[in-house]
């Protein structure tokens, strides 16, 4: 069978939830038992969002491969279950990137080198890449941005040649929103009918269309849509409001979004999807027996999808230990030493985020203090665990100032340390240690306890590093290294002997973990948080 490919473009404004549409439909297609793959096509000129802050662009998701990628890869694994690699995001500036190294390198022979057809084409050839050897049955890609966008252009002219290219085997959903106008009661249409229309202006003619609402849809207004849009009536789908994204998935079932997808590709529609495990999560998820109230601390609170991946954990944590996870994000510029208590006192543990940088760092670091002298669950990751170190050398190890050199270069105590292999780096863009790399976990500790393995495989992104200098010295006031990387020796995680539960992980827990496969250190730490 030849690998069909399904576009999903935007229509109207940003944040309709193309993301969470195309990796519901995904996992419907993957539950009948074809195999899928879903990309993202970011239509900005970084040539990935590694280098933008968060506060512009959510958080920066990285993959096993290493690829700093946009946080909607996040969702794709949430649902499916499956690692993405770099060839699941592309960006325009990685789309330049690689035709101007072409241009230089004279493989264009003299032509004179343009969007169409030399842009559309390394689009054409991203796109096309998934779908190479068979390996899936089904390559879905999502074209970032809003329909009309001016930087979005070359990416549907690309849509409409590869639909013109592989006829039958392509097909563009298309995703919109039917505002309601609560003055005169009315669902309305006409954005939509305006979007699809810039659409045919590119030369796309949507096959589907699904309709973000917040409420019904009746049949009149599908079958308006339908009429005045091009579209068979059983291909507009409506998208309803709900309360979880995971959700999502079975609305569209109930849509038969996979069917039509199906039926209009010819194929045969497969087994029944087998959904009983991500029915069985959504139950737990919805009938929590216990509650826990967990503190974010961080600076980017402000923006909740700069922790997604973090907020996503927990709710798979949550369910697997039938238990509502309230988390609130903490501002760490608001904590201080004589607030710390008043602010922390009510939570059943407390999470130090990931980050960069010098702001926020003394809120974080007395978050980590309150948490170790009162015996709160705690779980630091990435800067977080340095947080936890560099809290333990200055107040239990007496080394006063003791810092990362990230924060202060002429630290007499630098216990955090630019790793080696990243001394002499200036270009900043993809150049940490990123990706997944394997770790060593010490019997009988909180991280053996919750892995039950003594060897597991977790995500990076950060340049400094425990600096194994002062190990001997932290090992022996009952800071432990249970985790350790067993190329480099490089300390992957610690804990404090003798506390309830603290624990601190170079890596990034929060992006292994799935709805089917959540993270078993967020696991461990909702049980900690929940036993009195
Ligand atoms: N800034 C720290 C480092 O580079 C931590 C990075 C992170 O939290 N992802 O090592």
């Amino acid at each position: 069978m030849s690998t069909k490919y399904i576009f999903v473009t935007g229509g109207v404004t940003s944040s309709l939830g193309k993301g969470i549409l195309i990796a519901s439909l995904a996992k419907l297609l993957q539950a009948r038992g074809y195999s899928v793959t879903i990309q993202k096509l970011d239509p900005y000129i970084n040539v990935d969002p590694g280098t933008l802050n968060p506060y512009e662009h959510g958080e920066c998701y990285v993959t096993n491969d290493g690829a700093e990628t946009d946080l909607d890869l996040g969702h794709y694994e949430r649902f499916l279950n499956k690692p993405t690699s770099q060839a699941n995001n592309v960006t325009t500036g990685r789309v330049y990137q690689s035709v101007i190294n072409k241009e230089r390198h004279g493989d264009y022979l003299g032509k004179t080198v343009q969007i169409i057809p030399h842009i559309t084409d390394e689009i054409k050839r991203n796109i096309k890449l998934l779908g190479r050897k068979g390996k899936y049955d089904f390559v879905l890609t999502e074209i970032g941005g809003t329909v009309g966008d001016i930087e979005s252009l070359p990416y549907i002219e690309a849509v409409r040649q590869l639909k013109w290219e592989l006829g039958k085997s392509a097909m563009v959903i298309h995703l919109t929103l039917v505002p309601f106008l609560s003055a005169s009661g009315e669902l309305k249409t006409k954005p939509t009918q305006h979007s699809v229309k810039a659409l045919l202006e590119n030369g796309v003619q949507p096959d589907v269309l699904v309709l973000r609402t917040e409420h019904e849809l009746g049949d009149s207004i599908r079958k308006k849509v339908a009429l005045f849009c091009n579209v068979d009536e059983n291909s507009v789908v409506q998208s309803i409001d709900v309360p979880t994204i995971y959700e999502v998935p079975l609305k569209m079932k109930a849509e038969k979004l996979d069917l039509t997808v199906l039926n209009k590709f010819g194929m045969s529609t497969g087994k029944e999807p087998e959904l009983e495990a991500w029915k069985s999560f959504l139950k737990k998820h919805k009938n929590p027996k216990s509650e826990v109230n967990i503190a974010l601390v961080g600076k980017y609170v402000e923006l909740p999808d700069a922790y997604k991946s973090i907020s996503e954990s927990f709710v798979h944590a949550g369910a697997v230990n039938e238990c509502k996870v309230n988390l609130q994000y903490v501002h760490s510029e608001e904590i201080k030493s004589g607030n710390v208590d008043t602010i922390l006192k009510d939570f059943d543990g407390v999470l130090v985020a990931p980050g960069f940088g010098h702001r926020g760092i003394n809120g974080k670091i007395e978050t980590a203090r309150y948490a170790r002298e009162n015996n709160i669950p705690f779980l630091g990751i990435c800067l977080g665990m340095q947080i936890a170190v560099i809290e333990f050398a200055r107040n239990v190890l007496k080394l006063e100032e003791a810092d990362s050199t990230e924060m202060n270069e002429v630290t007499k105590y630098p216990v955090i340390d630019l790793m080696e292999e990243q001394k002499g780096i200036t270009n900043m863009g993809g150049t940490m240690r990123l990706g997944a790399f394997a770790c060593n976990i010490k019997k009988g500790s909180k991280l053996y306890e919750a892995y039950k393995k003594t060897q597991i495989t977790e995500r990076h992104r950060h340049r400094y590093e425990f600096n194994d200098k002062y190990k001997k010295q932290f090992e022996d006031k009952g800071m432990k290294a249970v985790g350790v990387n067993p190329d480099t020796n490089l300390v992957e995680a610690i804990e404090i002997e003798g506390h309830k539960w603290f624990v601190g992980v170079q890596y990034h827990p929060e992006y292994n973990s799935t709805v089917l496969k959540p993270s078993p250190l967020f696991s461990g730490f909702i049980k900690a948080c929940l036993t009195k």
